[in-house]
């Protein structure tokens, strides 16, 4: 018998059913739902074995098939599972999602509806100081009053927009045009539906420190979706993409002058890596810099 001739059955997961039309609540107003998926890890293997043949099943198990398939980036079969989630996620964040192109999306109309009053309104200890290692990151906490304040104000501003935009259609100025008053913390909504590699994708980027902390509580909700559906692809991307290193050529001649005995600092210096400035101040950022975390990440990985 053929592969085609195969008796077919939907794959389903019933612990992912229970979990379908639930709403999972992130940040003040926010919420991701998984709407429906298509297929489980048994997809993305019986994807697989139509190119890979029959013949595989004898030399490596299912298991290990998707970990291959993973860690070689064959990334077809993996694109046959889809998942379909409904978000509600502020302005702001929707800004930096929608740069993800592979996936299809439908959005609520701001020109068809009334935008809802309800904006994000982050807590106390998420207003921090702008980070001077990361321009587009946080850092320590700010005085209680400063961040008491940045609140206040945000709640204040929101309220008068949100005022402005009632009066605004009340006086008959069209949606389309009276929505333009509202600030980035006002929610919108959308459908969402994305093939699982192309969501591993995303992942890989808004579950990563460098993205903003209310991206990636987002991203966190929809990982936890993933691992339900797709359990052994999911702990093949924790092991081959999330918990992973790649080496730049410089770093692998650091690595082995690290192998033959070097201090990680002479190590940098061998391979080109600097980690002072031409006064001989020490970096804050660049290369070397990125070296010795990499270092340090290995050093506490478990
Ligand atoms: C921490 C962080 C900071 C960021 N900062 C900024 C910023 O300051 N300013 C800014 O503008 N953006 C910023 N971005 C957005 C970033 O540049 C990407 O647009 C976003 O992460 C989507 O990545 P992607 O293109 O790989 O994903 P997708 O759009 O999902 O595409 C997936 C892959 O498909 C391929 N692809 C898709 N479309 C095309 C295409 N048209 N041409 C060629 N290949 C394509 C690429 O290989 C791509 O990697 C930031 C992202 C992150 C994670």
């Amino acid at each position: 018998m053929s592969e085609g001739d195969a008796p077919m059955i939907r794959p389903a997961v019933s612990e992912a059913d229970r979990l379908i039309g639930v709403k999972r609540p992130v940040l003040s107003h926010g919420f991701v739902v998984l709407v429906d998926y298509m297929g489980n890890d048994a997809a993305i293997v019986q994807a697989a074995r139509v190119s890979y043949g029959p013949g595989t099943k004898s030399i490596r198990d299912d298991r290990g098939l998707i970990r291959y398939l993973l860690r070689h980036r064959h990334t077809t079969p993996f694109e046959m599972v889809e998942f379909k989630f409904l978000v509600r996620l502020p302005i702001y964040v929707a800004r930096q999602w929608v740069r993800h192109r592979t996936a299809s999306l439908n959005e609520f109309s701001a020109r068809y509806s009334i935008v809802p009053d309800e904006f994000d309104l982050p807590p106390l200890e998420d207003i921090r100081r702008q980070s001077t290692r990361n321009r587009q990151g946080r850092a320590e906490s700010l005085p209680p009053e400063v961040a008491e304040r940045f609140r206040t104000d945000l709640e204040r501003v929101s309220r008068e927009a949100y005022a402005a935009y009632s009066a605004a259609l009340e006086a008959g100025v069209a949606r389309e045009t009276a929505r333009t008053i509202l600030p980035l913390a006002y929610y919108t909504q959308w459908y969402w539906k994305i093939d699982l590699w192309n969501l591993l994708h995303f992942l890989s980027l808004r579950l990563d420190p460098h993205s903003q902390e209310e991206i990636r509580v987002y991203a966190a909700e929809i990982a936890r979706a993933v691992q339900v559906v797709c359990p052994v692809a999911y702990e093949a991307f924790e092991d081959f993409v999330l918990g992973s290193l790649t080496l730049s050529r410089k770093e692998r001649r650091a690595i082995r002058a690290l192998l033959e005995g070097a201090t990680p600092e002479k190590a940098c210096a061998v391979a080109d890596l600097p980690l002072t400035r031409d006064d001989g101040r020490p970096m804050s950022t660049g290369e070397g810099v990125e070296f010795l975390e990499k270092l340090d990440r290995i050093r506490a990985s478990s």
